[in-house]
């Protein structure tokens, strides 16, 4: 008989979670706390940009949404290799070697993706913010390239139409409450009153991030103020509901993806606009340019690395500096490669034809302690070196207490621009323990029968950071999963 599967939530990690349940044999209940409009969860508000490892262009080609594209022939994807995708985690992983979670994300990243295209989903390259123009190439740097079509809600659309097409069914206004046990382990939820029975639940209900009093009792008082990217709604109760059966706390529960975001956004994100507007407030150029804090000091190396690799962290740097909020600075002889969000009409910024005019403008600083800090930078730039941002170029400062390490340029070409930010958090890294099932597992490592878990909800993917593009791909690799096990469990 076709076992019976309720899937908490409906962003990629649940639809993932579903499509493989339904393809298995399964009937799946997807039950999801959030209206229509907000169902998706932060998938939604996502780029939809995938990490994974790929050998050739070979492999891109049958993914995207137009192979015929003219501009397919002039770029330059160059590969990227499942080595490189796990240097990039062991980058991030504090001296630890490779979680079996990460290991399992890497070798599945490819055949997930493309699994996904065999359901409908397609990919567009993300010509505008990981390639530039070089000798008359499109150049792929930073090993991300593909985007689903129409970004998040393109993702979630293509998704949920193939999760309904295999007979998957979905409640909206269903925050589930409660896990409901019998001798045989999880046996269905709680809807306040209402009790839903099933063969087996998976959890893809987030993690804390838009949770005030969680986010303050694991980072610390400074999150009171961070920016929520995404949606309201992923405030724990999943992991809450784990927890309470005796699941085991796994991954680094201090441990969060947060970017620098425009100081002046509304507390969540806003599924209102378009796709490509409603990205507008994040600010991830830093790397063109240099942060400043309250007092009106550096406080990162702003081109120690590709933004993919440093965009995640800094929101966390930015949120922790006095008062929380930092200026970014930039003249004109970038502007045109700062990324469209920069020039929305609503982007908040202040400008003037002199260093010390700019200054003059800059709210809620030591502005003698800023003007010092922007000469100072200016006189350490090494003219010698070309700027090139499709390569770590070396373009650095020299002597200052905290160099630039790249793309180090002199603030010299009116008019100046600054940006006011803030940290945004976009979600959390610590979570459940699942075995190779995706089922969860207790203190003891041993399953708990009949409950799954995935997506934001699974820890140990990622630790002291996290390459752009790899959460929708743990979505799905660990969805599959969980999809997978629930239905032959
Ligand atoms: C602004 C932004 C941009 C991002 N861009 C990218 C990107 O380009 N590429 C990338 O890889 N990652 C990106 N991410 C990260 C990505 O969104 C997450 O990794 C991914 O969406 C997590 O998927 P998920 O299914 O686990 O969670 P979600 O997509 O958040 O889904 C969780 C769902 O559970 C629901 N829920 C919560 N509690 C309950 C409950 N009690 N009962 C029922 N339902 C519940 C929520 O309403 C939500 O719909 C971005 C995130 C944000 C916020």
């Amino acid at each position: 008989m076709a076992k019976n599967i309720i899937i908490v939530g409906s962003g990629n990690a649940a639809m993932s979670a579903g499509i493989a349940a339904l393809e298995a044999g399964a009937e799946v209940l997807m039950l999801e706390k959030a209206d229509e409009a907000l169902a998706g969860g932060n998938t939604k508000y996502t780029a939809g940009a995938m990490r994974f490892a790929y050998n050739s262009s070979e492999e891109l080609i049958p993914l995207l949404t137009n192979p015929a594209d003219e501009r397919i022939a002039r770029t330059d994807f160059g590969s990227y290799t499942q080595e490189k995708f796990s240097q990039d985690l062991l980058g991030f992983n504090e001296g630890m070697p490779l979680s079996a979670e990460q290991q399992y994300l890497i070798s599945n990243s490819y055949d997930a993706v493309k699994w996904l295209a065999g359901h409908g989903v397609t990919y567009e390259p993300i010509y505008s913010r990981q390639s530039f123009e070089k000798d008359g190439k499109l150049v792929f740097w930073g090993g991300l390239t593909l985007a689903a079509q129409n970004e998040g809600v393109g993702l979630y659309d293509m998704e949920a139409a193939a999760f309904e097409k295999l007979g998957g069914k979905i409640r909206f206004n269903a925050g589930v409450t409660g896990l409901v046990t019998s001798d045989s382990g999880v046996s269905g939820v709680m809807i306040g009153d209402e009790t839903v029975s099933a063969d087996a639940v998976i959890l893809a209900c987030g993690g804390f991030e838009a949770s005030d009093a969680l986010r303050q009792a694991e980072f610390g008082a400074d999150w009171a103020h961070a920016k929520v990217r995404g949606t309201p709604h992923n405030t724990g109760e999943g992991l809450d509901m784990a927890f309470g059966l005796g699941a085991q706390r796994y991954g680094k529960f201090d441990g969060c993806h947060a970017t620098p975001m425009d100081l002046h956004m509304k507390n969540f994100g806003n599924l209102d606009m378009p796709p490509k507007q409603r990205k507008n407030y994040r600010k991830i150029c830093y790397f063109l340019g240099v942060m400043l804090n309250a007092h009106g000091r550096r406080f990162v190396d702003e081109g120690i690395n590709f933004r993919n690799y440093t965009y995640a962290q800094f929101g966390r740097a930015v949120l922790e500096q006095p008062e929380h909020f930092a200026w970014q600075i930039f003249d004109s002889k970038v502007f045109d490669l700062l990324y469209e969000e920069y020039r929305f009409e609503d982007a908040s910024f202040v400008e003037a034809d002199t260093l010390d005019g700019l200054v003059a403008k800059l709210y809620g600083v030591d502005q003698p302690q800023a003007l010092k800090t922007l000469k100072d930078y200016n006189d350490a730039v090494d003219g010698t070196v070309a700027f090139d941002p499709t390569i770590l170029d070396g373009k650095a400062t020299k002597g200052l207490p905290l160099n630039k390490t790249n793309w180090a340029q002199k603030f010299d070409t009116p008019p100046y621009r600054a940006f006011p930010v803030t940290g945004g958090i976009t979600f959390t890294y610590g979570g459940v323990r699942v075995d190779n099932t995706g089922c969860v597992l207790d203190a003891g490592d041993t399953p708990i029968s009949g409950l799954y878990a995935c997506g934001e909800m699974v820890g140990g993917v990622f630790f002291g950071g996290y390459p752009g593009g790899s959460g929708l791909t743990s979505g799905t690799v660990f969805g599959r999963q969980a999809g997978i096990g629930a239905a032959s469990g």
